[in-house]
């Protein structure tokens, strides 16, 4: 992309309205505008680099075996009420009447409408176990909405949902999305720590928040600091294999971290002192078993195999795909800008032309332009007519972690300039050379 042909409306001024880090710079680097309290429009920019996230989070859905699809966002009060929660959920739940007096709901959540669909289609056992899941906006009527997409009131979100014939088999699919979620956070370029947390209107026995730890989190968390050493790595899992999903959960919720509505004094004493951590954390993400909830009261029911008719057991799960791009900014970022991790980058690279209009800069930076395009990867060119420090900024609010400057001081002795946006270290090179460095980069990713 040509930043001259691109749509990318940079605030110089800090909006007055944004109190945290991340909203602060998604407003000046143009990727998002307000319509109203807590909806967003998603600009190029930031369209992006929700893209990327929801993309990298249907690629370990898929690979932990869960399978995709799409439900409405509008939905009937009448499966709600069938639940039982059309009453319950209370004034977040958005309710709207048709033309001919029905009452529908945007909904927040989608156990209701999953479990319609299940019990529409699947009578045996044979059938199970299934996990089927969507990314889907969601609206909750927020009474504070606050921090940009890290609060919204529409907002974007994986959510999943688990049909299994037992109680064990349904903490196995729990476990398996707690494998899959760990392995998402990584990809993002995050640490997200798996904390027992308390259920809220979801209802269930068994429940983990994914954490972000953020002085800006809105949650209140305690933790023994041996769980941040904890990473998944690039390790290999049989997501089929109930003992590695159980050895994997067990590994990584075996020491003490909780929210504050689940904190347990007693317990946390008897971390030796020196790693009891109390901290804030920005939710990203959450697992559920609840077991029967929705399938007694909707009679999602299956034969087992001695013909007997019983209720499916349940699980839901969910990532905040949007508010992830506030915690990805919240957790990497400088007083410049935003530095995105590679794996979700709205450009893999900038390419800097300290002389636009001199034939030579021209001629260098369009070539750097098509290797890095015929490459593979997206550069995003600063093609504008304007001063080197004007270009620099740009390039450092807006955080590509990549940055090739060419120039003609630099070109009579053969070589660009590559600079990491994270280090600001800068290294000069032949221009194939530094090409070759960034895809060797973005191998893999
Ligand atoms: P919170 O406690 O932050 O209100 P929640 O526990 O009600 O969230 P869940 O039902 O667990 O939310 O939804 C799954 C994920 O969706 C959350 O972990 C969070 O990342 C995201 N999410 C929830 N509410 C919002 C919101 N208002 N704006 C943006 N993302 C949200
Ligand atoms: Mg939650």
């Amino acid at each position: 992309m040509r930043l001259t042909r691109y749509f990318l409306p940079v605030l110089k001024e800090t909006p007055a309205e944004a109190q945290i880090v991340s909203h602060r710079f998604m407003l000046r680097a143009g990727m998002i505008k307000q319509s109203s309290a807590g909806i967003y429009s998603w600009l190029p920019l930031g369209f992006k680099v929700l893209k990327r996230i929801e993309q990298i989070v249907h690629e370990e859905q898929i690979r932990a075996g869960h399978i995709p699809m799409l439900m409405p966002t509008l939905q009937s009060a009448d499966l709600w009420r069938e639940s039982g929660r059309y009453d319950d959920y209370g004034e977040e739940m958005l309710r709207i009447t048709d033309r001919h007096g029905r009452d529908m709901l945007y909904g927040p959540t989608n156990e209701e409408l999953i479990t319609d669909i299940f019990r529409s289609y699947v009578t045996s056992y044979k059938d199970l176990p299934l996990t089927l899941y969507h990314i889907q906006w969601k609206f909750r009527d927020e009474i504070r909405p606050r921090f940009g997409v890290m609060r919204g009131r529409e907002f974007y979100m994986k959510d999943g949902y688990n049909f299994d014939l037992t109680k064990e088999a349904a903490l196995h699919a729990y476990n398996r999305h707690l494998v899959s979620y760990l392995r998402t956070y990584e990809r993002l370029g995050l640490q997200a720590i798996p904390m027992r947390a308390d259920s809220g209107p979801i209802g269930g026995e068994d429940t983990h928040e994914f954490l972000v730890l953020a002085e800006t989190g809105e949650s209140e968390v305690f933790y023994d600091s041996a769980v941040t050493d904890l990473t998944f790595g690039d390790r290999e899992i049989d997501y089929d294999s109930v003992e590695q999903c159980q050895g994997v959960m067990e590994e990584f919720t075996s020491k003490y971290a909780r929210t504050d509505e689940t904190h347990d004094e007693a317990l946390f004493n008897q971390i030796p002192e020196e790693r009891r951590r109390t901290a804030r954390g920005i939710e990203v993400g959450q697992i559920f078993y609840f077991g029967t909830k929705y399938s007694e009261p909707m009679n999602a029911v299956v034969t087992n195999d001695k013909g007997e008719r019983v209720p499916v057991h349940m699980g839901s799960h969910g990532i905040g795909v949007s508010r992830l791009v506030g915690a990805i900014i919240e957790a990497s970022h400088d007083d410049k800008g935003i530095i995105w991790p590679e794996g979700v980058t709205p450009f893999h690279c900038g390419i800097v032309n300290l002389k636009q209009g001199d034939a030579e800069a021209d001629a260098a930076c369009e070539d750097v332009y098509k290797a890095l395009t015929a490459a593979g990867l997206e550069p995003l060119y600063d093609d504008r007519e304007e001063r080197a420090g004007a270009k620099f900024a740009t390039m450092d609010l807006i955080g590509l972690p990549w940055r090739i400057t060419v120039g003609p001081r630099g070109l009579k002795n053969g070589v660009v300039e590559l600079t990491c946006r994270r280090t600001g270290e800068s290294e000069e090179l032949a221009p194939e050379l530094a090409v070759a460095r960034v895809v060797e980069i973005y191998k893999g990713l």
